[in-house]
């Protein structure tokens, strides 16, 4: 029997009151308990996305808001430049081309940020792009990208900024208003502690004036239709998927009771001390900008990169996430977001080491646990903005 420990950056574990209220019987959405409910939550996501703009839910995974962003305010033809520095951003030119848009591929190399001077010359040499695409948190390679520099370039611009924040949304800093980020999209399967299932997407005043003058390439996914039902006590056009909600609502009191900037603190803190344990088992890390909600860790030369999160899982039931299409067996993947806590860095560092131990690997089993607390036990840090 294995206890087993979900350290993925997506799913993430689900807290037990939200595991209890989707326990419930279901109930019907067109009452006044579900409006009550709704409210409720939308306005809880306000304040974790950072934004007085509205917040539209969407019933599908995170790709379902990033289709529907671009769906609503770029029409067929038109010039959008993605950001594409991972396999995330990538979505971004795959949904572009699925829509016939014109996309200004600038591609950095996997493991590196996005340079913000090179946005401020791509905006300059394509003014006729009408949206800049970027990700929060890559979580294909670890990286957060300087969205609060980026948003400064694309803000004076006519261009939107798209921003895919499905893993970071709810645990890396982020500014969705001040940062000038138009339409900033979130999954609930990440940060926010829910089952996959929900997409949110929050959409500021400039992105509502392009939604109504574009043509949408869209029908479920026509954020227009959704936008209407806000009003007179939130409603959703079609069948939502109300059980999550409940769930969501549940994890919003916990959120809100410790507070965003808080939570963007304490994920600090869990990374940080992930980046001392790796490094003391003298591990590379693949991130030039690490993220506060995953760290991604070059597979050691001579590791079969394949086998070693495979004997993780079966030797301590703790699942992590390997890397995906060229990283393949050359990166491992340790999410630190959601209710993932000191303990489970500790354990997860132990356990990392012990099978790297078992192939052979010069390690010392214990020194990354102990690396990693003494970051955890040194006294808590004010948070840096970025
Ligand atoms: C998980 C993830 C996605 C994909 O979301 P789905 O819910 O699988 O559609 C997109 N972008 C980022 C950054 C992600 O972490």
């Amino acid at each position: 029997m294995l206890k087993r420990r979900l350290m993925t950056p997506g799913p993430t574990q689900v807290p037990e009151e939200a595991r209890l209220a989707m326990a419930r019987q279901v109930t019907h959405h067109r009452t006044p308990e579900f409006k009550r409910l709704f409210a409720e939550v939308l306005e809880g996501l306000k304040e974790v996305f950072q934004t007085t703009h509205d917040v539209i839910a969407l019933t599908s995974s995170g790709s379902g808001g990033m289709e529907a962003a671009l769906a609503n305010t770029v029409p067929r033809g038109d010039k959008i430049i993605v950001l594409e520095a991972g396999r995330f951003a990538e979505r971004w030119t795959d949904i572009g081309h699925a829509f016939g848009l014109e996309v200004i591929r600038h591609e950095v190399p996997w493991g590196k940020a996005v340079d913000p001077g090179d946005v401020a010359r791509l905006t300059s040499e394509h003014p006729d792009a009408v949206a800049v695409c970027s990700t929060l948190q890559e979580t294909s390679t670890g990286v957060v990208h300087d969205l609060a520099a980026i948003g400064e370039v694309v803000g004076p611009t006519d261009a939107l900024l798209l921003v895919d924040a499905i893993s970071g949304g709810g645990v890396v800093e982020c500014r969705t208003d001040d940062w000038n980020i138009d339409l900033l999209v979130v999954g609930s399967q990440k940060a926010l502690m829910l089952p996959p299932g929900l997409a949110f997407v929050a959409v500021s005043d400039a992105a509502w004036q392009r939604i109504k003058a574009v043509e949408p390439q869209a029908f479920y996914f026509n954020l227009s239709t959704y936008r209407k039902k806000l009003d007179g006590g939130p409603d959703t056009p079609f069948t939502p998927a109300h059980t999550l909600l409940a769930a969501l609502a549940e994890n919003l009191k916990q959120i809100h009771a410790e507070g965003i900037e808080a939570i963007w603190r304490r994920a600090r803190r869990l990374a940080r001390a992930t980046h001392a344990g790796i490094e003391a088992m003298g591990l590379e890390l693949f991130a030039e900008r690490p993220a506060d909600g995953v760290t991604a860790v070059r597979v050691p030369e001579g590791i079969d990169g394949l086998a070693l999160p495979k004997r993780i899982e079966q030797r301590f039931g703790v699942k992590l996430a390997g890397g995906q299409a060229h990283l393949k067996g050359q990166i491992f993947r340790i999410a630190h977001m959601g209710i993932i806590d000191e303990l489970d860095i500790i354990g997860t560092l132990f356990a990392i080491e012990a099978v790297l131990y078992e192939m052979g690997y010069q390690v010392h089993p214990g020194e990354a646990a102990a690396a990693a607390s003494r970051v955890l036990a040194a006294a808590e840090e004010p948070v840096v903005a970025t």
